[in-house]
């Protein structure tokens, strides 16, 4: 075993795989920026308080953050989400709203690492701050829904809830703490340590023991106040009008504790329970403020890029693009020609490759077939010195010509086309 390796729950991602997941991106940004998104990109690392905003109840924030102190004496962490970066970048540049914005990149959570659970873990996510409008939240749940139709997904189920007002939502929280208390005996030690810090998060117990307790509990609905409830009708009547398929699942509570109103996730069917969610999101509205900036409304979700691409795997869809390059230049007569004839062909806007160290003839053709080229085109020192190049097809069986130096680019655009 070598000295190093990647810590755990880190992975470098090679080719073909870095092909496929940069495609991932840009595919996405494609989507995100035909409906007015524009790309952001915070810094990786922040002040500690910037996520301490996120909730102290919740295990991103409590138990996962990657936080030191730097050689400056300040209190910082890696991020663990990308929400509150954007809405501190919000508060800070005070751009004009509605700032639509998209994200892409890595994020950090010192989680145990297992398949579609990682310590590195990339997202592309998108977030509005300055609506308050529930056919923005539909908006926002149409282009996550899109993407993974775009992805090719068909596995891939929207599930849909609303937690309240913050006052319906509080009021609920205290209903559910007393359902608890009053039969403490039966939930799981783990859920008994969780109500004391969460009850909401109570309902996301997998675990059997708690399954009654949870079935009997109190719903969300009957705290809505009217606000949430007309809401949230418009979301769902919206979300129907645009043929969004979804389901409601009222005990759809969310990881991170400043969600209010409209969450959703999007769950793929192919996963294993325990990390099935593909994406998530939701409003935020007290957000900003929380971070010093004007009361100022805010939804948006992230997707998960590395569970997503599990997903694709297990349904087959969005393989990795081919990266082949259009020629693979074999030059037997020392390499100086191969350079001369990459740089031209390069300067065209071909992509051409060629092999180093002046390796024999048959070594040379092997590593063009392994490039995927559709052509060779082969130097030896009967075409160095007539200055000419024999062409080969590789990927057919077109015949093999020579020409002239001088029209090989050409040439090789002209049968490439
Ligand atoms: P969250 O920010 O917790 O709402 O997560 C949004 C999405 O990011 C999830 O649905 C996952 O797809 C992905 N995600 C969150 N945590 C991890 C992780 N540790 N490893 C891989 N993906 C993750």
């Amino acid at each position: 075993m070598p000295e190093f390796q990647t810590s755990p729950g880190m992975r470098d991602i090679l080719p073909p795989d870095s092909a496929r997941w940069r495609h991932f991106v840009s595919v996405f940004a494609e989507v995100v920026e035909a409906s007015g998104y524009g790309q952001i990109i915070p810094p990786l690392l922040e002040d500690i308080g910037v996520f301490a905003r996120i909730g102290d109840a919740t295990d991103v924030v409590s138990k996962e953050m990657y936080d030191f102190v730097d050689k400056g004496d300040r209190h910082v962490a890696l991020r663990p989400e990308q929400t509150a970066s954007v809405c501190r970048a919000f508060v800070q540049h005070r751009p004009t709203v509605p700032w639509k914005t998209w994200y892409a990149g890595p994020n950090f959570r010192y989680e145990r690492p297992q398949r579609g659970r990682y310590r590195q873990f990339d997202q592309v996510g998108i977030e509005v701050l300055g609506v308050d409008d529930p056919h923005l939240d539909a908006e926002v749940i149409a282009l996550g829904s899109e993407f993974f139709d775009r992805l090719g997904l068909r596995q891939v189920s929207l599930v849909l809830n609303s937690l309240g007002e913050p006052d319906d939502r509080s009021r609920y929280v205290d209903a559910l703490r007393a359902h608890f208390e009053a039969d403490l005996d039966a939930l799981s030690d783990a859920s008994r340590e969780t109500l004391t810090r969460n009850p909401l998060r109570v309902l996301d117990s997998k675990r059997p023991q708690d399954a009654p307790l949870i079935e009997a509990a109190p719903r969300i609905a009957e705290y809505y106040s009217d606000e949430a409830a007309a809401h949230f009708d418009t979301v769902q009547r919206d979300l129907r009008a645009i043929g969004v398929p979804f389901v409601l699942d009222p005990m759809l509570v969310r990881g991170l504790d400043y969600y209010r109103r409209t969450t959703f996730e999007f769950q793929a069917g192919t996963l294993e329970s325990a990390q099935n969610a593909v994406g998530g999101g939701g409003r935020y509205d007290g957000l900003v403020e929380d971070l010093g900036g004007p009361p100022t409304p805010g939804i948006g979700f992230a997707l998960g890029v590395d569970r997503t691409l599990l997903a694709c795997d297990d349904e087959g869809v969005f393989a990795a693009p081919a990266a082949n390059v259009d020629v693979f230049v074999v030059d037997t007569t020392g390499g100086a020609a191969a350079l001369a004839v990459t740089t031209e062909m390069r300067r065209a806007g071909l992509a051409a490759d060629r092999a180093f160290e002046n390796r024999s003839m048959k070594s040379q053709m092997k590593a063009a077939d392994r490039s995927g080229a559709a052509f060779a085109v082969i130097i030896g020192s009967t075409e160095l010195d007539a200055s000419t190049a024999v062409i080969r097809p590789l990927r057919s069986d077109i015949e093999q010509t020579t020409v002239d130096r001088a029209d090989l680019v050409a040439t090789i655009q002209k049968v490439l086309s």
